[in-house]
């Protein structure tokens, strides 16, 4: 018996006034998978995220999550039904202290609004980033940007979310805190967590993803898993800089 894809989205549009940025994709995204859509810069990834998460609503096609059609809804309900969002830029409010950022992350879930369990979610998120309880009363605005990913990441867990939707969490951070990062986002994942990954470090994002979609200019021109794509002479080219025609393997 087959099970019906977590998230599905079809021939999705999206115009902003004039200028169409996504021009009828169609992916999915199995339970427990984590997917990466990859692209150059303007290539329409961050407003596809959006648009799933609710923050914009599409212009036509459908979206489907956990069964039922969601495109058009707003983005608390969607973040109550299990859509989390790491936005591109953390999005932390840097006028609040960590622990105040983390329990503004539980507002949106449903149910389960006792203070028991937001402290016992508490305690997973910052058993996943130590890091944060070291610094719990630090205001988020003086973190650095690695910290900062890491309160964004543990925000949006807080809410429980049964699909996390991450925009471009490289950006910006040295290399060792990238690894420490995905090294998070790997964890999750394997601990159950559904993960779509929006990344331009295509080599980073490949090398853990399940499955993959390359977006250019608002069309999917190439998916597969990540294995087929990080040997696909195309992608190697134009995301991973090698020079197919010079290169050996
Ligand atoms: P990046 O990696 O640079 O963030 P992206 O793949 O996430 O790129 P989007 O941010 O989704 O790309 O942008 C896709 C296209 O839509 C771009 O041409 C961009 O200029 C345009 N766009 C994005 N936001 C708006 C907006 N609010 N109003 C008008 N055009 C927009």
């Amino acid at each position: 018996m087959s099970t019906a894809p977590l998230l599905e989205v079809r021939n999705l549009k999206l115009s902003y006034g004039g200028i169409t940025a996504v021009k009828g994709i169609d992916f999915y995204i199995n339970s427990g998978e984590l997917v990466t859509l990859i692209g150059a810069n303007g290539a329409g990834k961050t407003t596809t995220l959006k648009v799933i998460a609710g923050l914009l609503k599409p212009s036509s096609g459908s979206i489907h999550f956990l069964g039922s059609a969601i495109g058009g809804q707003p983005a608390y309900e969607l973040a109550a039904l299990g859509v989390g969002l790491v936005p591109e830029g953390r999005g932390v409010f840097a006028r609040m202290t960590i622990l105040e950022n983390l329990q503004m992350g539980a507002y949106v879930r449903q149910g389960s609004h006792s203070v028991k369990s937001i402290d016992h979610d508490l305690e997973v998120v910052l058993e996943t980033f130590p890091r944060l309880r070291e610094r719990l009363s630090q205001l988020a605005g003086t973190l650095s940007g690695g910290e900062q990913q890491m309160v964004a990441i543990a925000r949006a867990m807080m809410a429980r979310p049964k699909l996390l939707l991450l925009d471009e969490p490289s950006m910006g951070l040295a290399p060792l805190m990238v690894e420490t990062i995905f090294g998070v986002i790997q964890n999750l994942n394997q601990h159950g967590m559904t993960i779509l990954l929006v990344e331009q470090n295509a080599r980073l994002a490949l090398s853990m993803a399940d499955r993959a979609y390359v977006l250019e200019s608002g069309v999917i021109t190439l998916s597969g898993t990540a294995n087929e794509l990080l040997n696909d002479d195309r992608v190697r080219e134009a995301y991973l800089g090698v020079d197919v025609k010079t290169s050996a393997t």
